[in-house]
């Protein structure tokens, strides 16, 4: 049994793949190739934005939106506690504070209130700038953007969101990719929306930052390329990524997102009575589920389950172990508020196998599995 099965995935779409990448490599046009544009345009009607810039990862796009709005040295960037390492080391990354607040107990996302509480604490404090909150769609699902937006707006900060998990979920009609002043997100290959390396994209609508970011993808380039303008990177999606994710934006349109859906729901059915508590999606939302995340009593049964289900040829992941306060590069970084919900959450979740290609059988075999080792 695969965790993200992407092999089954190749498999169903191997006809088209080949001929996409047969194409590419023979039209020779490597670096920013007429599929670039292609998938930018396509990925920007979808999401629902004016601006899609691709670039070379999802860690990248987090951290041009941050250069372009000249976050740096003496700025508070506020960050969930609970999320992957990215999120927090772009900020590190530009010379600005990473400020953790805490999530909550039942969407893993943005706790508006611990925001809050983060917030006062570094204008109390008035050794930092409040610049930028960044909230995160964690396993697929949108995080509360609208209570998150409200306290970026009451303090003047920007609102980034990292939709790097979250490609294809959606709140009340809105996209993930569509909150805040700019969003980023990644096609790392187990990502709801992969490529076949790394590969990553902005969303905005602001044509003047647009143009910038732009610009910093391409070394700081002004008129033309060895017109440089100012310090940049080099961050672009290859021509190839953007043709493999062509063919397999189809395939998430036409019935990716729905089959993983299908699935969760499998899941929610096959492990009622199972004492776990299964992830929920709040009404009105959709999640595209990068993760299928339970939570266990404590981390002595945690990890307990893990192996039992191991021995039995079923793959976990635990997703995250460590908090970000607690993670050894922020060794030293003041603690603003506590955030006891990721404390908790790191010592109890536990992410089964899911993707898109998976069958009811599995479903209902992993459930019994973790029925047997929970009984
Ligand atoms: C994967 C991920 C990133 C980074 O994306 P890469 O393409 O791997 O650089 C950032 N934030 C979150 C929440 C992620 O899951």
């Amino acid at each position: 049994m695969q965790f993200r099965d992407l092999q089954k995935q190749y498999e169903a779409l191997s006809g088209r793949m080949s001929a996409a990448l047969l194409r590419t490599a023979s039209e020779a046009r490597y670096i920013s190739g007429p599929e670039v544009k292609e998938l930018e345009d396509r990925l920007a009607a979808y999401v629902g934005r004016k601006h899609c810039i691709s670039c070379a990862n999802g860690t990248d796009a987090l951290l041009l939106c941050l250069m372009a709005w000249g976050v740096g040295p003496g700025d508070a960037v506020f960050v969930p506690d609970f999320t992957f390492f990215a999120t927090g080391e772009v900020v590190a990354a530009v010379g600005a504070t990473p400020v953790f607040y805490d999530v909550c107990p039942d969407t893993f996302n943005a706790d508006a209130a611990s925001l809050e509480q983060a917030v006062r604490a570094v204008v109390e404090e008035g050794a930092l700038t409040p610049r930028v909150v960044a909230d995160v769609d964690l396993f697929g699902l949108p995080a509360d953007h609208d209570a998150v937006a409200a306290v970026a707006e009451k303090y003047g900060m920007r609102l980034l969101e990292d939709a790097a998990q979250g490609f294809g979920g959606s709140c009340r009609g809105r996209r993930n990719g569509v909150f805040g002043d700019a969003s980023a997100t990644s096609f790392f290959p187990s990502k709801p929306l992969g490529c076949y390396g790394d590969g990553g994209a902005i969303f905005l609508d602001d044509d003047e930052t647009a143009a910038y970011i732009r610009s910093l993808c391409v070394h700081g380039k002004g008129s033309f390329k060895y017109d440089n303008v100012r310090i940049g990177l080099n961050s672009r999606l290859d021509t190839i990524q953007a043709a493999v994710l062509l063919v397999k934006m189809d395939a998430f349109e036409e019935y990716e997102l729905e089959a993983v859906n299908r699935a969760a729901q499998w899941y929610h059915q096959a492990l009622e009575g199972v004492p776990v508590i299964r992830p929920v999606v709040p009404e009105g939302c959709e999640s595209s589920w990068a993760q299928y995340t339970l939570r266990l009593k404590d981390r002595k049964e945690r990890d307990r389950v893990q192996i039992m289900l191991k021995t039995r040829g079923i793959p976990t992941v635990v997703y995250y172990p460590k908090p970000m306060h607690r993670q050894t590069a922020f060794e030293g970084n003041r603690i603003y508020v506590p955030c006891p919900v990721t404390d908790q959450l790191c010592d109890t979740v536990l992410s089964l196998p899911m993707h898109p290609y998976l069958d009811q059988e599995t479903v209902q075999a992993v459930a019994a599995a973790l029925g047997d080792a929970l009984a």
